[in-house]
């Protein structure tokens, strides 16, 4: 078995013969609170791997440039390889986890209109959140990157929510991660219920890793459900 070229807290990245192609490998480890919670969710990473397969190609349908190149097996994925942009961009709906603490606003509570967050990518620090400002001056991207990040992870949440809310889904939050390839920016990474917080719309039961986060329980039930109504396969 060759060596990753990264190995991270949910995924391997290996290179390929190709230079400008990656091969990303979903693992079921689980960690959460930077690290310091571990554990394992069985077959996440065939979860996560086929879910995010699935939003990659819905969005790239409608319009949005992303990293997927195909699913290769059940936890590998062959993706354009990005000089990743140390920024997680966080989007908000509805009022819950870190955001809830930080203002004060009852989880569930409805932003009147969505939120974007930028959080530095960097695990020693915590990812900290950042604004315009700091990556400025930090030179970590250009303002027009920066603008290009934000409208596009707006524009991503329209087309999610208004996907999901047909699987009678409601996306409250999820993180997005962007680099260039050849000089484009592109969407990377993945979008799973790992990033994501997913509330059925009905019951608001938690269909994502704040079932892990929090020891809720039905973990792994709570990802097959997801591919279950985005996909209909029974995993
Ligand atoms: P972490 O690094 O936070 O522990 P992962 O275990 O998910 O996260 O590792 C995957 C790593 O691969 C992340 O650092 C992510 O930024 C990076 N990555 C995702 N997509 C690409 C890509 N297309 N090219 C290069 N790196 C990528
Ligand atoms: N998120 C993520 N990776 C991170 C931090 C957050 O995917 O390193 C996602 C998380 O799953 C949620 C959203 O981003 O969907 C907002 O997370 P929040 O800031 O509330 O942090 P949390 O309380 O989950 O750590």
């Amino acid at each position: 078995m060759t060596k990753p070229l990264y190995e991270g807290k949910a995924k391997q990245v290996f290179a390929t013969e190709n230079p400008d192609e990656l091969l990303v490998y979903f693992k079921d480890d689980a960690t959460a609170f930077n690290g310091e919670k571990k554990g394992t969710i069985v077959n996440k990473g065939v979860l996560n791997n086929k879910i995010s397969s699935f939003f990659f190609e819905m969005l790239g349908q409608a319009g949005i440039h992303h990293h997927f190149i195909k699913q290769v097996s059940d936890r590998e994925m062959l993706v354009k390889k990005l000089a990743i942009l140390p920024l997680e961009v966080v989007v908000r709906n509805i009022a819950a986890g870190s955001l809830a603490k930080r203002i004060g606003w009852e989880e569930g509570r409805k932003m009147p209109s969505p939120v974007v967050e930028l959080y530095y990518k960097d695990d020693a620090l915590g990812d900290p959140l950042i604004n315009d400002s700091h990556i400025a001056a930090m030179g970590l991207a250009t303002p027009e990157q920066v603008q290009n990040l934000k409208d596009s992870a707006l524009k991503i949440n329209e087309i999610l929510t208004a996907y999901l809310k047909t699987k009678n889904i409601e996306l409250i939050d999820f993180k997005l991660e962007f680099g260039t390839h050849k000089g484009q920016v592109l969407l990377g990474d993945e979008i799973s219920p790992d990033t994501c917080r997913l509330w059925d719309t009905v019951t608001s039961q938690k269909l994502d890793k704040d079932r892990f986060r929090r020891d809720l329980g039905n973990v792994e039930d709570a990802y097959k459900e997801v591919l279950k109504r985005l996909t209909g396969e029974v995993l």
